[in-house]
Formats: structure tokens, C-alpha cells, sequence
């Protein structure tokens, strides 16, 4: 894809470019986002509807194009957006129900989208303080599960997300979707096993690995001496014994009935609320 957006000339507020065509070569660049190469190459994404542009933009992430359909011209906070996203330097395009679901892929599309810069956490830059949690994911392959851990750390208060090895992207349209728009509010980073093993050694963390023949009943960590890194393992496989020997405690949640497991996004999320859980008593405590 391009990087043309930024360089349509100066943008008037209220400036407006109104598409029509699907060949138009920008709407091309825009539905290459589909695919993770264009979106690598770009570094950008795509997120649909106007509460998550509207978070985006609150949170200080930079838009490079704003897209609404015909239908939404007029409503303020549609314009607002536009004035922002012109203001910030990007291009604003109005076009119609048939370019914007076919950008989408919806056949009831949301009336706007908008293209943001990728950010990534650099891992070196992660320092967990006392009562902070990280969740680790190793080769996370589902693009819902990973939407899902995400809007999950989100909700419980975790300080982000690391992904290990070749993982889904957090940025593909489903990804995006399923976090509900914490994949705006939560950092998340990536980095290969080696490079996790050896930032854990420094970082003054507790690994906490969730395995199916933990030794550990998962509510009897203590998640409150060190910042905690909970570690969960890969949909298919589970976690693999170099991570796994790495970890300080490999801790199972106990389970009746005949499943073999649970899905990896529901353990994420009761391993996450067990850490919060522990860490709100803390407070209490004060
Ligand atoms: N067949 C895989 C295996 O043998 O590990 C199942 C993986 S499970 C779907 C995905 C991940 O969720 C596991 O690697 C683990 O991190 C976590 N998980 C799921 N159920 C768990 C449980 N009862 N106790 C601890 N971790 C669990």
C-alpha cells in the first residue's frame, strides 16, 4: 500500500474527497488491508464504526483516513471526526454504501472506518511494576481468541499483552473486531521465545505458565510479591517445554465434566480475574 494519504496536499477542515468507484486506487490501498503483508508494509489497519474511531482518536492514536458513507454526513460527531482526522494531517473520504461495504466486506457495513498507524510496545520498554499484570501468549493462531484476551486484559486491568513466536495479528479486521476497541487501549508487544526468556530474566517478573498438568492450583499463587506474567499456551499444542521450563510456577485450573481443556480465551480470562481478584484484596488492605 501506499503511504500517498499523507500526501494529498494541505487539507482545508472540511475538506472532502467523495468516492464512488471501487477502482479507485485509494479504496484499493484501503481493501488491501485485508491482508497482513499490506498491512506490514503500510503500517497501518483498519477499524470500523465510530465509537472505535472515536476511542482511536481519544487515545491519541494518529488516523491517516477517515471513511463514512454518504448516509452519515451531517451527523456531528462524524464531522467532528472528519475536522480531527484533516487537522491531524489525513484524508477524509465520502463514499457510498457499496465502496464502504465492500472495504468492510458487510453487507450491513458500519457507516465509518478509519485507518490508523499500527503501534506496537516495544518489549525492551516493558518494566512490570508491584500489582501489575501482563498476559503472555504463546502462538496465539486465533484471530477471535486474541480480540477476545485483549477486550479481557482490558476489562481486568492488566497492563498489556505479549505475543510470543508467530502469532495472528492483533491487527487484522477480526482481531480488531473481537477486542471491541481495547486493542486501542491496551499495549500490546511481540517478541520470538529467546527474546522473551531473556527480558523475563531482567525484568523482575513472576511467570506464572497455565499448563493442563500444572502443578498449581491457579488460586493459590501469590500474585501479589512480583508483577506477574501469566503465560498461556498455543490453542493446538499448548505451551511448549522451553517456555514452560522457564516459568516460576505452572499453575492448572482444576476442571470436573469430560472437556479436555478450555479455550484458550476463557482461561485467559480466569487466570486474569483470579490475579485481579488478588490484587483488589491488596488494595482493600491499605
Ligand atoms: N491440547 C492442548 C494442550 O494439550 O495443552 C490444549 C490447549 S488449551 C486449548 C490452550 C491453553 O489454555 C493451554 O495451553 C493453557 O495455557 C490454557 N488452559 C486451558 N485449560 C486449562 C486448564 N484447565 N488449566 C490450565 N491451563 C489451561
Amino acid at each position: 500500500m501506499s503511504h500517498e494519504h499523507r500526501g494529498h496536499g494541505p487539507h482545508k477542515v472540511g475538506h472532502v474527497k467523495e468516492v464512488t468507484s471501487l477502482a479507485n486506487p485509494i479504496i484499493k490501498d484501503i481493501k488491501a488491508l485485508t491482508n497482513k503483508k499490506s498491512r506490514e508494509e503500510s503500517g497501518t489497519f483498519m477499524a470500523e464504526g465510530l465509537k472505535l474511531v472515536i476511542d482511536a482518536i481519544e487515545l491519541g492514536w494518529t488516523i491517516r483516513t477517515l471513511v463514512y458513507a454518504k448516509a452519515a454526513k451531517g451527523k456531528p460527531l462524524v464531522e467532528q471526526m472528519a475536522a480531527r482526522t484533516v487537522a491531524s494531517g489525513g484524508l477524509v473520504l465520502e463514499v457510498s454504501e457499496k465502496v464502504i461495504s465492500s472495504i468492510t466486506r458487510r453487507d450491513n457495513p458500519q457507516m465509518v472506518v478509519g485507518i490508523f498507524e499500527s503501534r506496537w510496545k516495544p518489549l525492551r520498554e516493558i518494566h512490570p511494576k508491584q500489582g501489575e499484570t501482563w498476559i503472555a501468549l504463546d502462538r496465539v493462531r486465533d484471530p477471535g481468541n486474541l480480540g477476545t484476551i485483549i477486550r479481557t486484559a482490558d476489562a481486568a486491568g492488566a497492563s498489556g499483552v505479549i505475543l510470543v513466536g508467530e502469532t495472528t495479528d492483533p491487527f487484522s479486521l477480526e482481531t480488531v473486531r473481537a477486542t471491541m476497541g481495547s486493542v486501542f487501549a491496551v499495549p500490546v508487544a511481540r517478541a520470538t521465545p529467546e527474546e522473551f526468556i531473556s527480558w523475563k530474566k531482567h525484568a523482575g517478573v513472576s511467570v506464572v505458565a497455565t499448563h493442563l498438568t500444572g502443578s498449581v492450583d491457579y488460586r493459590t499463587i501469590d500474585y501479589k510479591k512480583r508483577p506477574v506474567v501469566i503465560l498461556m499456551g498455543n490453542e493446538q499444542s499448548g505451551l511448549p517445554e522451553h517456555l514452560a521450563k522457564e516459568a516460576d510456577a505452572l499453575a492448572r485450573i482444576p476442571q470436573q465434566g469430560r472437556a479436555d481443556s478450555l479455550n484458550l480465551a476463557v482461561a485467559s480470562a480466569v487466570m486474569l480475574f483470579e490475579a485481579r481478584r488478588h490484587l483488589l484484596s491488596l488494595d482493600e488492605a491499605k
